[in-house]
């Protein structure tokens, strides 16, 4: 890994995937478009968001998972042990496909080596992350159909992603992200979910953060500091921030990454409040331990609107590092 300025600038993964791709892979799905032209086309996307994270000014970008369709979806397909049943609706007229467990969770091939050795030979940087979806996540947005109960199918999920986990690593991954959103969705589950993550991580020689997002904290804060990660990255801008204060009670102290970013609204944040409100969390935590992210992935904005957030938060933060100097 490189050296990085002072407050870090990075993003949670998923970008808007441009609109020539959402066509291609339709044309690829009605057989019109080839595997070999459907890669080109995956990897010219990459390629494009990347370019997006570099004129930003991104120091930490991904490849916005664009070769990715769901972050639940894309491991239980490639995994030995899931079936699909049909689409379950999740909000209004969205819809997931939900996985089914129905028999032992196998590694069959490496999921994410082949995405992650492609974002790294075209990257503007080495400080390129890669995330994967964690191990409580994955189990609890799927049907458990197989696994006496969920913390066996946890568990096992956990070894899988860290063979991954080494896998990536042998490929050169130096920062990596556990994606863990539905950690915090039962408060009885909390603590022996932290331990999966942990299983996960073993013996993983990477910087490792882990990503939590929309949720009552409270049920995730007294278990923070037991994660075996270096940082952890919240949505906080929605919540208006008022979570700083329980993880500081809580005595929190793993680098923070700060959700800037609200990635449910489409009106876009100046680089003046990105700059306030950097100010205000540094009553909290010091700039040393703070990174700068969006709340969560970019993926449901429009992709003009996704890199203008993303423009404001790099400006709002350069905003701060030039006070600090002073
Ligand atoms: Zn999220």
């Amino acid at each position: 890994m490189d050296e990085l300025p002072i407050l870090p600038t990075t993003v949670i993964g998923s970008y808007p995937r441009p609109k020539w791709l959402r066509e291609a892979i339709r044309l690829h799905k009605a057989g019109k478009v080839s595997d070999e032209e459907l890669t080109e086309a995956f990897n010219d996307a990459a390629l494009a968001v990347l370019h997006d994270h570099y004129l930003a000014g991104i120091d930490v970008p991904t490849d916005g998972e664009v070769k990715r369709d769901e972050m639940v979806e894309y491991f239980a397909e490639r995994l030995g042990g899931f079936k699909f049943y049909g689409p379950v609706r999740v909000w209004g007229t969205a819809y997931y496909r939900k996985p089914a467990v129905v028999g032992k969770i196998e590694y069959k091939s490496p999921l994410l080596v082949d995405e992650f050795n492609y974002t790294k030979s075209v990257s503007y940087t080495p400080n390129v992350k890669i995330t994967i979806t964690g191990p409580y996540t994955i189990a609890y947005w799927s049907y458990n159909e197989y696994y006496k109960d969920m913390k066996d199918l946890v568990f096992d999920l956990a070894k899988i992603i860290n063979k991954e986990l080494h896998n990536l690593v042998d490929a050169g991954a130096r920062i990596i992200q556990i994606d863990e959103p539905a950690i915090h969705s039962n408060k009885k589950d909390v603590s022996w979910a932290v331990e999966a993550v942990n299983e996960a991580v073993k013996g993983i020689n990477a910087k490792l953060v882990v990503h939590i997002c929309y949720g009552d904290y409270r049920i995730v804060a007294p278990y923070l500091n037991e994660f075996k990660v270096d940082q952890i990255n919240f949505a906080l801008k929605i919540y208006n921030y008022r979570y700083l204060e329980l993880f500081k009670k809580y005595g929190y102290e793993k680098e923070l990454g700060l959700g800037v970013i609200d990635v449910h609204s489409r009106r876009v944040e100046s680089a003046e409040e990105v700059a306030k409100d950097i100010k205000n969390s540094l009553e909290y935590f010091p700039a040393e331990k703070i990174w700068i992210n969006p709340d969560c992935g970019l993926k449901l904005l429009p992709r003009s609107i996704a890199f203008q957030k993303l423009v404001n938060m790099v400006k709002g933060t350069k905003m701060v590092r030039e006070e600090l100097k002073k």
